[in-house]
């Protein structure tokens, strides 16, 4: 598995898994605890969670799956913005925590932004690293406005991280967000590779770059979102199989032609657009 080096030298996988929809009781529970064990297994050890996801189930799930192997995995989780107030982030790590079974969170990361401060956040944030309940801390559906305006907080620049929106037909992160944390240190984590919905995966151009490799488009959407090497990748997959074909992209390296024919297809940002988000 391709590795990302996170600012506090911490490697993780670039490759991991996202849990959104997973223990919610739309799929079957021991299907989806087969598919996320097995992605651990190929090394997709992030797995990416929030307090959201389920209403705390998607945590549960994760907690059943890596117990007796919490070492093997690299744990995300996110608190909602109306929880990031002095007192809220504490609790709600602290449900987190014990939904998920275990002592430490590695990356928590703050949802959206609301209303509280960004810098009494912050320190809620600085303070759960200090008591090692976290290991570090980010942010997600920031834009770059957002992101100036954190680096001007103290501690703002201990964020290890953006997770955005990021596949071949939203690519605006690419104007601003990924070149300037790749010139900080910092890292991108790209939420929905697939779209959320699947429909990016429908692209005659992915078909075709995929055809080229003996792929599958959803490969190819992949190995493209991680030409960036702080680009961090978070593909949901409820079924084995579907864990099976995202971790084998982890070998799929895209060559100039196949990225020249994705741009034809889906172009880069020209200008800055505002953050798309879901
Ligand atoms: P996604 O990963 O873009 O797509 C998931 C869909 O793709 C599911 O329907 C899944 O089906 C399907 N799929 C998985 N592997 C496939 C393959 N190899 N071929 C074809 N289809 C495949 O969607 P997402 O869940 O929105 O995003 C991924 C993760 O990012 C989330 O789970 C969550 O952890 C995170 N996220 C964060 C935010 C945020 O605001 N920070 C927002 C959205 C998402 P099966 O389930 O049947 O396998």
């Amino acid at each position: 598995m391709r590795r990302v080096r996170l600012a506090d030298g911490r490697d993780v996988a670039q490759l991991g898994q996202g849990t959104w929809m997973i223990g919610e009781g739309r799929g079957d529970a021991r299907a989806e605890e087969a598919a996320l064990a097995l992605g651990i297994d190929l090394g997709m050890s992030l797995i990416d969670t929030a307090e959201m996801y389920g209403d705390g189930r998607s945590e549960e799930l994760i907690g059943r799956v890596i117990k007796g192997r919490r070492d093997a995995v690299f744990l995300v989780s996110k608190v909602y913005p109306h929880n990031a107030s002095a007192r809220g982030v504490p609790a709600a790590c602290a449900r987190s925590l014990k939904r998920l079974g275990v002592e430490r969170i590695d990356l928590y990361l703050l949802h959206w932004r609301g209303g509280t401060p960004l810098a009494e956040t912050v320190a809620a944030f600085e303070k759960l690293r200090a008591e090692g309940r976290i290991g570090a801390w980010g942010v997600s559906n920031f834009d770059a406005a957002d992101m100036a305006e954190l680096a001007g907080v103290p501690g703002g620049e201990n964020c290890a991280t953006n997770q955005v929106l990021y596949h071949p037909a939203s690519r605006g992160i690419e104007f601003a967000l990924i070149p300037e944390a790749a010139r900080a240190g910092s890292t991108i984590m790209a939420y929905s590779p697939f779209g959320h919905s699947g429909a990016p995966l429908r692209s005659a151009a992915l078909a075709a770059v995929a055809r080229r490799h003996g792929a599958t488009p959803a490969q190819v959407a992949l190995a493209w979102a991680m030409r960036h090497p702080h680009v961090i990748v978070i593909p949901k997959a409820g079924s084995v199989a579907h864990v099976r074909e995202n971790a084998a992209a982890a070998g799929l390296v895209l060559t100039a032609e196949d990225l020249a024919a994705i741009d034809a297809a889906h172009p880069p940002p020209a200008r800055k657009h505002p953050l798309e988000m879901l």
